[in-house]
Formats: C-alpha cells, sequence, structure tokens
C-alpha cells in the first residue's frame, strides 16, 4: 500500500483544490483523515506525504529493537482495538495503521512523495494555496485549500540530531545516527558504543548486546526507567472471559489512563516516595552492588522528561550478563579508538551510536506566508496548543509527552470536525484565533514551561515555537484528563474565534464546499 491511488494529475498548471488538505501520513495524519471521512463525509480532502509510504515516524525510525515506549492501548487509536502486546514493535504499529487505512478506503486520500515547502494563505480568497516538491519526479505541484491540518510531527526526519564534539574527525571507526540507521551496518562482533540515555538508547543496548562484542551505553546523566512484563494483565483476563475486543480496548484504555493519572499525580505530591519506587524496581534487576547512584538517579524529578518503560527489563539484563556496560561520564573528546571521558577514561569502540534525539522541525519545514507576509510561528499565541493568533484555518496536531500522542490526535480530530461544521453552518470561510480584549495583557511565556518538561530538542528549538500565555486556553497544557473533558465543550462562538462569512468565488467559478 505505498502508493496513492488518488489519481494523480501531473503536470496540471491549475492548483488542484480540497477543502481541507492534511500534511503527513504519521499515525496524527491518518488519525485525523478517518476522523474527517467518518464526522464529515461531504468534505474533500487529501493528506500530502513527503516519504514513500505511511507511519511518519514508525517508517522513519529503523534502528535495531525500534518499539513503542507507551501501550498501544492508549497510543492506538480510540476507534480500532489494539489485540497484541502493550508495547510494539515499529512493523507492529505500521501494520496496525496499514489496517485503519485498508478498512476506511483512505489511501485514495493519500499521495506519497509529496513534500510541501511552501503554504500561503490569502484573506482575498481565504484560500491556503501549497506548493509541493514530488520526491519522484522533480516536479512541483500546487493545491489551494480552506483548511490546514498540519499533521507533521515534531522533528525533522531526514537527519537526528548529533551535538558537535571535540575532533569527531579524528575517530577511525564509523558514527551512525539511529535515525539514519544504515540498512546494512554489520555490527557482529564489533565494540559498539551508544551516546545517550534516553527511550532510544535503552531500547538499542538490548537489541544489540549479545549480538555485537560488547555495548557500551554513555551516558552524560541518567534517566529514570521502569520495567515490567510486556502484557496487559487485565487485558488478558478479559479476553479470558471472551469479552469482545471494542470493550476490551476501551475498558484497557480506562484502565491504564485512571493509573496513568495516579502516578501523576503522585509524582507531584510525593516526588521523593516515587522516585525511591522507581530506583528499587531498577534495583531489583541490576542487584544490591550495582552503582545505582551513579547511573540510574536522575538529578531531575520524576515525571519532567518522559519516563521510558523497559519491557521484560531486557536493559537490566544484558548488564548484568555482562553484554552491555553503562558510563555515566562526560565526552571530553573523540581520539582514533574511541572517545576520551572528562574523567580521564577513554572508551574504545568500532561504531558510536549518537542517540542525542531530534532536531525539532516547527510546522515540517514549510515557509508559511499570510498574505505575502512571511509568518513567524514564534510570534504568534498558541490556542490551546492547536491553533495560533493570526493564524486563518489552520490546526495543528501537537500531542502528549506524558500520555500517548495518539489520544490528542483524537480529541483534536473531533475538535476539528466539529469547527468544520460549525463554520459550514455559519457560512463562515474564514477562522482566526484572536486575542479577547481580556487577554491582551495575560503574560506571555514559552510554549512549554521548562520547569514542567524540558527535554534537549524542545530546550534548543523552544524559539523557534509559539508563545504560551497565562490562561489555560493559551496552553498546551499536557493534561490529557482535563483535555478529554473541556475539548468537546469549547465554546465555538466563543470570541477567541473570530469567523468572516463572505463566501468568495473559486477558481472555476464553483461555490466553496464549506460554506
Ligand atoms: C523512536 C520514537 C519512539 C516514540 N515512541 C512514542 C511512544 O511510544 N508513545 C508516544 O506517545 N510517542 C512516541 N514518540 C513520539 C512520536 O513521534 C509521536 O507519538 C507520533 O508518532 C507522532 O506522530 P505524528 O503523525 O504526529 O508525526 P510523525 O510521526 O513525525 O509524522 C509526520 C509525517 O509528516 C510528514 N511531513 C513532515 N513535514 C512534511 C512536509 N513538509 N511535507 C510533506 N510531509 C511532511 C513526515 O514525513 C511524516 O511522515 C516516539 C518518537 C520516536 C522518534
Amino acid at each position: 500500500m505505498t502508493e496513492s491511488v488518488f489519481p494523480e494529475r501531473a503536470g496540471s498548471q491549475t492548483p488542484e483544490h480540497f477543502d481541507v488538505l492534511i500534511v503527513g501520513a504519521g499515525i496524527s495524519g491518518i488519525a485525523s483523515a478517518y476522523h474527517l471521512a467518518d464526522q464529515c463525509p461531504e468534505m474533500r480532502f487529501v493528506v500530502l506525504e513527503s516519504q514513500e509510504s505511511y507511519g511518519g515516524t514508525w517508517h522513519t525510525h529503523r534502528y535495531p529493537g525500534i518499539r513503542s515506549d507507551s501501550d498501544l492501548y492508549t497510543f492506538g487509536y480510540r476507534f480500532k482495538p489494539w489485540t497484541g502486546a502493550p508495547i510494539a514493535t515499529a512493523a507492529e504499529i505500521r501494520s496496525y495503521m496499514g489496517e485503519v487505512i485498508d478498512e476506511n478506503g483512505l489511501d485514495r486520500h493519500i499521495r506519497y512523495r509529496h513534500a510541501i515547502h511552501s503554504a500561503s494563505w490569502s484573506s482575498q480568497d481565504n484560500l491556503w494555496t501549497l506548493e509541493a516538491k514530488r520526491t519522484d519526479t522533480g516536479e512541483t505541484v500546487r493545491f489551494t485549500t480552506h483548511f490546514l491540518w498540519m499533521c507533521q510531527g515534531y522533528f525533522r526526519h531526514s537527519q537526528g540530531y548529533t551535538p558537535e564534539w571535540r575532533s569527531m574527525e579524528s575517530f577511525k571507526g564509523q558514527i551512525v545516527h539511529p535515525q539514519t540507521w544504515p540498512e546494512d551496518l554489520a555490527y557482529e562482533g564489533k565494540k559498539v558504543l551508544i551516546i545517550g540515555s534516553g527511550a532510544t538508547a535503552a531500547t538499542l543496548v538490548p537489541a544489540l548486546a549479545g549480538k555485537c562484542a560488547h555495548v557500551t551505553m554513555l551516558q552524560r546523566s541518567p534517566t529514570y526507567f521502569f520495567t515490567g512484563r510486556n502484557a496487559n494483565v487485565l487485558a488478558n483476563e478479559l479476553r479470558q472471559l471472551e469479552i469482545d475486543e471494542t470493550w476490551i480496548h476501551e475498558i484497557v484504555r480506562r484502565k491504564i489512563l485512571h493509573d496513568q493519572a495516579e502516578f501523576t499525580r503522585r509524582a507531584r505530591e510525593e516526588p521523593e516516595v516515587v522516585k525511591q519506587e522507581l530506583l528499587a524496581g531498577v534495583r531489583a534487576h541490576l542487584g544490591p552492588e550495582f552503582d545505582i547512584d551513579t547511573h540510574f538517579t536522575p538529578g531531575y524529578r520524576p515525571w519532567r522528561q518522559r519516563i521510558a518503560f523497559i519491557p521484560d527489563a531486557d536493559l537490566f539484563q544484558g548488564v548484568r550478563d555482562g553484554k552491555a556496560s553503562i558510563v555515566t561520564d562526560e565526552i571530553e573528546q573523540f581520539v582514533e579508538t574511541g572517545v576520551e571521558l572528562k574523567s580521564g577514561r577513554t572508551l574504545d569502540a568500532d561504531i558510536i551510536v549518537t542517540a542525542t534525539g531530534f532536531d525539532l522541525s516547527v510546522l515540517g519545514d514549510i515557509a508559511f506566508t499570510i498574505d505575502d507576509k512571511p509568518l513567524n510561528f514564534s510570534d504568534t499565541v498558541t490556542y490551546r496548543g492547536m491553533m495560533f493568533t493570526g493564524v486563518p484555518n489552520l490546526v495543528w496536531v501537537f500531542g502528549y509527552f506524558r500520555a500517548s500522542w495518539t489520544l490528542r490526535a483524537d480529541l483534536i480530530g473531533d475538535f476539528v470536525c466539529r469547527l468544520l461544521r460549525h463554520m459550514k453552518s455559519k457560512g463562515a470561510s474564514r477562522v482566526v484565533p484572536t486575542l479577547r480584549p481580556e487577554d491582551e495583557n495575560m503574560t506571555l511565556g514559552s510554549w512549554v514551561d521548562p520547569e514542567n518538561f524540558n527535554p534537549g530538542y524542545l530546550m534548543r528549538g523552544m524559539h523557534l515555537l509559539p508563545k504560551r500565555g497565562s490562561k489555560r486556553e493559551w496552553q498546551h497544557t499536557q493534561d490529557y484528563w482535563a483535555e478529554k473533558d473541556e475539548f468537546p465543550t469549547i465554546d465555538l462562538d466563543d470570541a477567541v474565534f473570530d469567523y468572516t462569512c463572505e463566501l468568495p468565488e473559486m477558481p472555476g467559478g464553483a461555490k466553496p464546499p464549506l460554506a
């Protein structure tokens, strides 16, 4: 299913028009396409994706062991039961997404190999015009749309983030970033050094341990991990009772979300107790002699960064068996044979893997203009982390970090469909989020509060992101539990939403289908 079955209009000079244009065929873009087809079946829409297939994150990342760190009961869609083990491989997630595409006939709406490079809004026509380059033919194609649904994720897919270390060029081995893992990388029998301490490093270590000569995880500072069986006891019990999978999906989602809410509350109210519980979990696998203080005790409170789940304790098994080791230190410089650390120690390696994160990409590296003026998103204030002041007819799906991303893709899906229907019933061709008089003097801050959540890629790119206001509706609260009740009751006639109701003529004289 890598090719679109949508009729191609190669070479066409007139832009093709759609009521809604979805950018990206990752987990969010497919969710948005599903909700649109389901809730607004009369709308014509297209999904443009720069890669040759769907999946986004799960198509891009191909390093050994690649898997989710959230459970698929909540990372999976609300509308499609997950029937496998909670932690899933990229291949399993893509196969699940493929079923959603097949079962709902979404493939006819998707066009692959379309890399969008510009989006221009015209207030005269109340239309977005997008230009995309077809990566197969090199041709530039144009589209117009009333509504732009941005599902391009948050990181640059073409490359990952690698810091500049001193004398990197002197290393005689191979340097690899997990995001661009060479398919033919021969690591068998080699010494592999992984730089990083996040979920990616924690996935790579067990995947390589035992296959390469030795794998070392070098971290500047430790991360919290929690571990457990890759199984959901409740789901398994319900299956034994032959309960329908749709019910199981809903019940297990509620149970997981209930437990996560409780964990988040405890992490906030009694961080020290939660910290000791997490450390005890690690100690149980590595034994009393292991230096947990140095290697597994972060300096920050639990939950300030995403906590990586280690299914079946596989990371710790490799360490216990001597196939993997953890070093906590800083890199002084690269040397011919590996890296020299600040402590003076040298780590030898044949392959160095820089599991050092992502490059933030705000809105898909697309050059936006509004009435010919370049749009700088950092000059805008976000409406609930999905719309932006002064930016007409555009929604961005930016999910949760402490809960599964997809929960928000589903909530925003409902919101956008409700908004589109509302615009249709009003005859509105434009909606612009606007600060109300009572919001004008509100204190503005960065997209997220660094005290609350501070992963590296966000800290590096914060200056590029829209501003957050001091009031709830001008924030991405990262609070699924509140938003699940708030979003369905958002008053679409609130003064935040500035509608324009003239009905423009469309190219060719057709009536705008949104009106
Ligand atoms: C290794 C890894 C593991 C993760 N695990 C989890 C997890 O377990 N749970 C969780 O909640 N989150 C996880 N995340 C975060 C994850 O990225 C999101 O949860 C989710 O997959 C994002 O989906 P998305 O569709 O919004 O964006 P993406 O997956 O980034 O997909 C965006 C798509 O848009 C396309 N695109 C971008 N710009 C353009 C353009 N200009 N023109 C055309 N197409 C464009 C891209 O090619 C891509 O296919 C993980 C991230 C990584 C990297």
